[in-house]
């Protein structure tokens, strides 16, 4: 079997960090939502609700989803990409994860918010319940490719002018 798609994404600047927001704002249920992207860049991200309101498993608000695939169809693209988060597990497909993905041209973006103050964010492709993993990078450099939150501008305070 020949592995479908690129072996790493790009992510539009600022879309690394609405993705661990919404992960960590929804902590401890999971997060979910939606990207839109072209070949192997993402350039939107849509927060979803999650109709199941659990801590271990998603189900995008319907209204959500028919929201975003209708915006998508009129610029004549599908879903690119398709977030959660694991608020308590590494970010890596569950088994139900594996079960459940129905897009198998879709990017699988998942983040882990095990550890808040390092959430990690992962991309797979999901074929036929086989799991491969894509690179990350971040264009405003969020995530370095290693899912490491992106650094954060030293406080001012202290030094010499
Ligand atoms: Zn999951």
């Amino acid at each position: 079997m020949t592995e479908p798609g690129p072996a790493a994404i790009r992510l539009a600047p600022g879309l690394w960090q609405a993705m661990v927001e919404h992960a960590l704002r929804e902590r401890p249920l999971e997060a979910c939502g939606l990207l839109a992207g072209r070949g192997d860049r993402a350039y939107a991200f849509y927060p979803t609700r999650n109709a199941a309101r659990s801590p271990t498993r998603y189900d995008i608000d319907p209204q959500d989803l028919l929201r975003v695939t209708l915006e998508l169809e009129a610029r004549g693209e599908e879903v690119w990409g398709i977030f959660h988060s694991h608020p308590a597990t590494p970010a890596y497909p569950s088994r139900t994860d594996v079960r459940l993905a129905f897009y198998p041209s879709a990017f699988y973006l998942i983040c882990s918010t095990a550890d808040p103050t390092r959430p990690v964010l992962r991309a797979f492709r999901i074929v036929d319940g086989a799991v491969s993993e894509v690179a990350v990078h971040a264009e405003d450099g969020g995530a370095g490719g290693r899912g490491s939150p992106p650094a954060s501008p030293r406080p001012s305070a202290g030094g010499s002018p």
